[in-house]
């Protein structure tokens, strides 16, 4: 089933909330906010799908608002719809210039407005969907290879500047093209399916991150990770992947289950690396699980 699409309402005057609210809170989740500062605050906390934003308020104005939310890549993806009593076409075409979506004069007539906000959140949704299709995979609704290799190379320069510790852990399912023939390749899909989700209900901590590396390869991003934690992670994954007793008569592990092979690369905070190399090392470590009997991981440390 579909969420409730949410509206951030944006207006000092309690006449304007209550009327937008009114329209709008069959069909919507609405929240509200009476200055530009309480809306910023609001979108921080629970990005909305579309702001109503009033331009004369008290305090920052419905334009610096729009400003700051399109230069935050977080937000500026929210469209901003402009409901404001000055009428001029300079205000009108300001309020475009600066991102706006759309722009409605007060008074406004009341099935225009709903049909207007019906047209933005049908857009946003829609580009909701083309960006979670870009970055995930398919199958298992983990990141794919494409965002991996951003992140990878994003999360390894930001822990290089903070001084921070960095792990990649690799993942292969041990003998999984015995589990295809065994089984099929609908119930390899499904393994793979399954596999996806164990890892991410291991990787707890937000910037953690889950992806499909290729065929029946993972990879958890772990930044911030010294060695300690990322072999903690491993163990859990290994024992996640064990407690969800997949059959595998041709399997590594002596209950005839599916396990997983693992390879830890860990980074000193001092150490500068590529991503090139830091995945050479998880898959040298990985290699090494798989040579000293799989279902187990292996750790590479630089040097
Ligand atoms: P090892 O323990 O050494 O990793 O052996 P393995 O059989 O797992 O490794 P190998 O690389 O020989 O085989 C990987 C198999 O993964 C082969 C391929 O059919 C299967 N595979 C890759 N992608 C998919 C997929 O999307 N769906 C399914 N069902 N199988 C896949
Ligand atoms: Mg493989
Ligand atoms: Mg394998």
């Amino acid at each position: 089933m579909q969420k409730t699409p949410k509206i951030l309402i944006v207006d000092d005057e309690r006449f304007n909330l209550n009327m937008l609210n009114g329209l709008l809170k069959n069909d919507y989740k609405i929240m509200v906010a009476i200055n530009g500062e309480q809306a910023l605050k609001a979108v921080n906390k629970a990005l909305p799908d579309l702001i109503l934003l009033d331009i004369n308020m008290p305090g920052m104005d419905g334009f610096e608002v729009c400003q700051k939310l399109k230069h935050d890549p977080l937000t500026e993806a929210i469209p901003v719809i402009f409901i404001s009593s000055y009428s001029s076409a300079a205000d009108e075409t300001r309020g475009l210039e600066i991102g706006g979506a759309d722009y409605i004069t007060k008074p406004f007539n009341p099935s225009v407005v709903l049909s207007r906000i019906k047209t933005q959140i049908r857009l946003k949704l829609q580009a909701d969907l083309l960006t979670q299709y870009a970055y995930k995979d398919g199958l298992t609704q983990v990141l794919n290879r494409r965002s991996f290799d951003e992140r990878l190379s994003y999360e390894l320069q930001r822990c290089s500047r903070a001084l921070s510790d960095f792990s990649l852990i690799l993942i292969d399912i041990d003998f999984f093209k015995k589990y295809n023939d065994l089984y099929g390749h609908q119930q390899g899909d499904y393994c793979l399916q399954k596999i996806a989700q164990t890892l991410t209900s291991v990787c707890r901590r937000r910037s953690d991150q889950v992806a499909r590396y290729g065929g029946e390869e993972f990879a958890m991003l772990l930044p911030d990770t010294n060695l300690q934690g990322a072999k903690a992670v491993a163990e859990a994954t290994i024992k996640a992947v064990g407690d969800c007793q997949i059959q595998h008569s041709g399997g590594a592990s002596s209950q005839k289950i599916v396990s997983i092979s693992l390879g830890i690369a860990h980074i000193k905070p001092d150490q500068h690396i590529t991503s090139e190399d830091v995945i050479s090392m998880a898959d040298r470590a990985l290699y090494s699980a798989k040579l000293n009997g799989r279902n187990r991981y292996e750790v590479a440390t630089r040097g």
